[in-house]
């Protein structure tokens, strides 16, 4: 049995989580689901945005699903806080074509493993006489269990080749840092290639030659930046998932927020939150439930059903039963 902590969060965070738990819900595997608050909507109720008490209901999970929050300008954000508490040093951000799907290329698969916690997003900025200066903090330690990650997850997941992302070329010692660790850790794979490339190449390599890449492994704040241009490489918002992994936690969300404008009328797309859930399977390690919710959502986008967002009609409950009853016949 696996314990799920469940934060469906604001706005259409709840849609989607409701369609993804019908989804999960068609597997054969046992859940014990617990339900838990962060957000906008929490913060009116409680007064604060992340309660501890969910901060202690993610920590003994097997695993957590996240929707979306409204994050309100001045309020602690949620997903932020639960990051650095619970140490989610990886982001995990597959790009996948999926069919029926409008995209710039049918066909890509590849990862991003994006450092979670260091980078210009130590928040270390401060105002000069001049103007302002901000610190970017690029550890070895940090440095060494993404890269370890990255080429971990390429043996585990079956991809040949990790490329790592930097700009070691101008910030030479802070990057410089990370591609001397990635390639003493890349000795330790051998089975394994391993190259590198500057980041304003990647930008321009993900748009003309996406297919080169299989595992991205880089800093924050490119990681960032390259994994929202490569959702848009394969459908975008709607249909992009993540992961936050650490040595003990993990947290799996859609990339995208809670869309307050269209919330409350059953028209968000489940997509990127139902693979999002494929993904915790896969974690769980269980992968060929993974595989059948994947398979499952597939034959149901192959078919046209799809929300506006993707040019569709189908709404997010409608969708959900249409995944689920798929799952059931797989
Ligand atoms: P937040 O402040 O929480 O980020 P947001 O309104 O910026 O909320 P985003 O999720 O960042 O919401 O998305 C921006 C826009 O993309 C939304 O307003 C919506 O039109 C569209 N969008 C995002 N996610 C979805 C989805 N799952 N289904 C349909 N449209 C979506
Ligand atoms: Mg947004």
């Amino acid at each position: 049995m696996y314990r799920i902590t469940v934060i469906p969060g604001d706005g259409i965070g709840g849609e989607v989580m409701d369609a993804a738990l019908t989804v999960l819900d068609a597997v054969d595997l046992e859940f014990e689901f617990t339900l838990a608050e962060a957000g906008d909507g929490c913060f009116r109720r409680c007064g604060e945005t992340i309660p501890d008490e969910t901060i202690r209901l993610v920590r003994k999970a097997d695993a957590t699903l996240f929707g979306a929050v409204t994050t309100v300008p001045g309020q602690k954000s949620a997903i932020i806080t639960l990051r650095r508490e619970l140490d989610l040093f990886a982001n995990l951000r597959p790009v996948r074509s999926l069919p029926g799907v409008p995209c710039l290329y049918p066909d890509l698969d590849f990862v991003i493993v994006r450092e979670n916690t260091e980078d210009l997003y130590v928040g270390d900025e401060e105002y000069t006489s001049d103007g302002a200066v901000a610190r970017r903090v690029i550890t070895r330690a940090a440095s060494e269990r993404i890269v370890r990650f990255a080429f971990d997850y390429a043996v585990g997941d079956g991809r040949g080749g990790v490329t790592a992302v930097h700009k070691a070329n101008v910030l030479k010692k802070t990057d410089g840092i990370f591609r001397e660790v990635f390639y003493e850790v890349a000795s330790s794979y051998p089975q394994v290639e391993a190259n590198d490339y500057y980041v304003d190449a990647t930008a321009m390599y993900l748009i003309t030659q996406p297919h080169e890449f299989d595992v991205i492994v880089t800093t924050n704040m490119f990681g960032d930046i390259l994994s929202d241009e490569a959702a848009a490489l394969v459908g975008g918002l709607g249909v992009a998932p993540s992961a936050n992994i650490g040595k003990k936690n993990a947290i799996f969300e859609p990339v995208h927020g809670s869309a307050p404008q269209i919330a409350g009328k059953n028209i968000a797309n489940p997509t990127a939150m139902i693979l999002s859930t494929a993904l915790m399977l896969k974690h769980l390690k269980k992968p060929q439930e993974a595989q059948k919710i994947q398979e499952a959502l597939e034959r149901v986008l192959k078919k046209g059903v799809m929300t506006p967002d993707l040019g569709g009609t189908a709404t997010t409950s409608g969708m959900a039963d249409a995944v689920r009853k798929e799952v059931l016949e797989l």
